[in-house]
């Protein structure tokens, strides 16, 4: 059994993402800052130029250490940290504590329109014989279905494809789509955090609440 470490980070951290307005010292420092408070290596951190989209990547400790193109890594190397950076999209973590293979995936609604959180799944099956019933996975803390309201069309696609129990006057529940995906798969330990970036109060970025705000992030590890 592989130990697992994982958390989400929120202000305290500070802005984690070098493509918000934000100066580049000070992202370097905040990521410094982080890899000694959950003491990693900060070479060995991974992170994504996330495009919205539903691309999976497995990566090694060759890898670069920007992954472009990309809203899912996965990997089974121990001393590499996995990261993903959100404000409002769900921030996953999966992990597979049996095989020792873990996932930072980005799961805005274009990506979970796309499937990223199937797609990652069946990637860790593919590439790294995981069973589904021995992936957990975290859904961090995102934009919630009492504040994320989109314009009729998006709606209408919700509705259509992926349910009407994930639509309410056009508000969308892209946890439970996410979930549901996850769930078609028959992974059944599934966490979601209910903190809703939006109205939960000032713990978190928010993108609806402000546009030039930086991003908090999940972060993964395998210990051993
Ligand atoms: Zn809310």
């Amino acid at each position: 059994m592989h130990d697992i470490f994982y958390t989400f980070t929120n202000k305290d951290e500070g802005n984690l993402a070098y493509h918000v307005p934000d100066k580049k010292e000070n992202v370097d420092k905040n990521r410094l800052e982080l890899s000694k408070k959950f003491k990693f290596d900060i070479k060995n951190l991974i992170s994504m130029n996330q495009v919205h989209g539903s691309c999976v990547t497995v990566v090694g400790k060759d890898s670069p250490r920007i992954i472009d193109d990309c809203d899912a890594i996965i990997t089974n190397e121990k001393n590499l940290t996995l990261m993903v950076m959100v404000a409002d999209c769900i921030p996953i973590l999966m992990f597979d504590k049996f095989n020792g293979v873990i996932a930072a995936v980005h799961a805005g609604r274009n990506s979970t329109f796309q499937k990223i959180s199937e797609k990652t799944v069946l990637k860790m099956i593919e590439e790294f014989s995981c069973k589904p019933e021995n992936i957990e996975v975290i859904m961090g803390p995102s934009i919630q279905k009492c504040c994320y309201e989109v314009d009729e069309k998006l709606a209408n696609i919700v509705k259509i494809n992926f349910g009407i129990e994930f639509e309410n006057n056009r508000y969308l529940d892209l946890q439970g789509i996410n979930k549901k995906q996850l769930k078609d798969l028959g992974v059944r330990n599934i966490t979601i955090n209910d903190r809703c970036t939006m109205c939960s109060g000032v713990d978190y970025f928010s993108y609806r609440v402000d546009k030039a705000c930086g991003r908090f992030a999940g972060i993964i590890s395998i210990l051993s």
